[in-house]
């Protein structure tokens, strides 16, 4: 029914994990897409079976960083692989969750579009699902499209997502579609040997639901053996060929040359006839400069969730690109700004052998008067500090109260009763009251000043980079701050919302409300990074 739906010669490739979760499914594909991308068009699709209807209203702590796409649309963060990967912009409607799905159903159902039939999981649900992938298949005119199916095989919550992928076989037809299970490899500290055990139950579990995989990933610390690539070979039905090592690496761009070094482009190829070999030469050079870096730096990142390095996992991606592009290995260091609230640590000490700081995004007030602290003292010492989103805010905080004279002064975020709300709620945000899906999201203009640190850095006057925040800075105080000294290096068209802050006279201080490390990829990281990185760099070897 749906066939005629969409652009007809698409391709199928789908992933389930299996065995544990967090093996890197979206890596996986993210990596398979870069191997066969160089003429096709590839999109994504992921899918989660959560009841959210986005990772928008999840905490960063129990799901990851919320990525933003151009279109606005809070999703999985798998997604920035995909779009690191494969240099494409992915839309909202790549990212299906149960709840989602749900949503749509009850629509349908009370629209009465099922015309008088008992809704069921089974065809309902299942074609519901199946028609998502030929629509984002038809209007993106899609070669290839990836299917990531979220959590491991056996999940009741992801149940429906694997018979939708299994009856889509039919739909195709089988040399349209190829299956793709990555499971783990464990070796055991009592036998020292690779055991197959559980990835041969993996096999079975997608077996009994009617899928048999075509490809096996087998994560491992080690490459697999001849012995276990039999085994798995015989015991799951697939060729020797078919099962490919996914030999645990220490950085996610080298996975598509680990798995193109299996030749798992050959495999797929003789299925799909889809493979026309990229030209990775620039990508490995890229990658010769992280592993053979001349010098290396400490960059700071002062934050509240740092126990979880997924929530700034945007942020660690755009430093590594950085890396390949000035040869410097870059050394995090997590700075808990409560610390410095508490008087456990004094910001010289925190701040020692450190070249360069960064004040991510974030929400609620923990640990903001130690960022300002800190802000502060980058200004006072000249050390290069970077902004974003929150950091803007706090930085805007910081010349308010120390060089405007606005004692106090505060984001209503913070302190809603502060004398000098210099970061405030915009009007248009002030009387919503559902939390998904309300702030100010997805992509925006910005027109960059004259003779500004933002322009020479950007190269161009107008950009555009994502945002997702509810808060900005004040209008009433544009004038305070630029009468002050602050530079509004980048501003909406009508000037009403700033994007860019500034110094002049500093090595390197600059802040947006946008998110550029959500942009920023292998062959070109944001520029913003890597100004801070540059600068860094000069400043660590005056
Ligand atoms: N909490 C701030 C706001 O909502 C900043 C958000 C962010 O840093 N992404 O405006």
């Amino acid at each position: 029914m749906h066939q005629n739906n969409y652009h007809k010669k698409t391709k199928f490739i789908i992933i389930t994990g299996g065995v544990i979760s967090g093996l890197g499914k979206g890596i996986a594909a993210a990596s398979i897409g870069k191997l066969l991308n160089s003429r096709l068009k590839i999109i994504p699709i992921k899918l989660d079976g959560y009841l959210n209807v986005d990772p928008g209203t999840m905490n960063p702590m129990e799901h990851g960083e919320v990525f933003v796409l151009n279109d606005g649309g809070e999703v999985d963060m798998d997604f920035g692989h995909y779009e690191r990967f494969l240099e494409v912009d992915c839309k909202s409607d790549q990212n299906l969750t149960m709840g989602k799905v749900f949503e749509e159903i009850r629509k349908k159902e009370r629209k009465g579009e099922f015309l008088g039939k008992t809704v069921q999981f089974i065809p309902h649900v299942t074609d519901l699902i199946k028609s998502k992938f030929f629509e984002v298949a038809k209007k993106e005119k899609a070669d290839l499209v990836l299917i990531e199916v979220g959590g491991t095989v056996g999940d009741i919550e992801n149940e429906l997502y694997i018979e939708a992928v299994r009856q889509l076989k039919s739909e195709v037809g089988s040399d349209n579609i190829l299956y793709v299970h990555l499971t783990h490899i464990p070796i055991p500290s009592g036998v020292q040997e690779q055991k197959s055990k559980p990835t041969q139950q993996s096999i079975n579990m997608l077996r009994e639901r009617g899928i048999q995989p075509d490809i096996i990933i087998g994560r491992c610390e080690q490459k697999l053996t001849d012995k276990i690539k039999n085994k798995i070979s015989v015991f799951g039905g697939i060729e020797k060929n078919a099962v490919i090592s996914g030999i645990d690496v220490d950085n996610v761009y080298k996975i598509p040359l680990a798995f193109e070094e299996e030749g798992i482009c050959e495999i797929i190829h003789r299925k799909l006839r889809v493979y026309s070999p990229p030209d990775l030469t620039s990508w490995k050079e890229l990658l010769n400069n992280i592993n053979e870096p001349i010098n290396e730096i400490i960059i700071a990142i002062c934050g509240k969730y740092t126990e979880l390095n997924d929530s700034y996992a945007s942020i660690n991606e755009a430093l590594m690109h950085c890396s390949a592009h000035t040869k410097h290995k870059i050394n995090l260091k997590f700075i808990e700004t409560t610390d410095i609230e508490n008087n456990k640590k004094t910001i010289a000490e925190v701040l020692e052998n450190v070249s360069g700081v960064i004040i991510p995004g974030g929400f609620g007030s923990r640990g903001t008067e130690g960022k300002i602290e800190v802000i502060k003292y980058c200004r006072e010492n000249n050390l290069p500090i970077l902004g974003i989103c929150l950091g803007l805010h706090l930085m805007v905080v910081e010349f308010a109260r120390n060089l405007c004279n606005l004692e106090n002064a505060n984001s209503t975020e913070i302190n809603s009763l502060t004398p000098y709300p210099v970061i405030d709620i915009m009007p248009e945000q002030k009387d919503i009251e559902n939390k998904g899906a309300t702030m100010r999201l997805g992509s925006y203009p910005a027109w960059l000043s004259e003779e500004s640190l933002a322009k020479r850095l950007y190269q161009k006057e107008l950009v555009h980079e994502r945002h997702r925040h509810r808060f900005e800075v004040n209008p009433n105080y544009h004038q305070t701050l630029k009468e002050n000294g602050l530079t509004i290096s980048g501003t909406s068209k009508d000037g009403r919302l700033i994007e860019f802050i500034e110094l002049k006279n500093h090595h390197y201080f600059i802040a947006t409300q946008a998110h550029p490390e959500l942009k920023s990829t292998l062959t070109e990281p944001a520029p913003l990074f890597l100004g801070l990185i540059k600068s860094a760099i000069s400043k660590s070897t005056l």
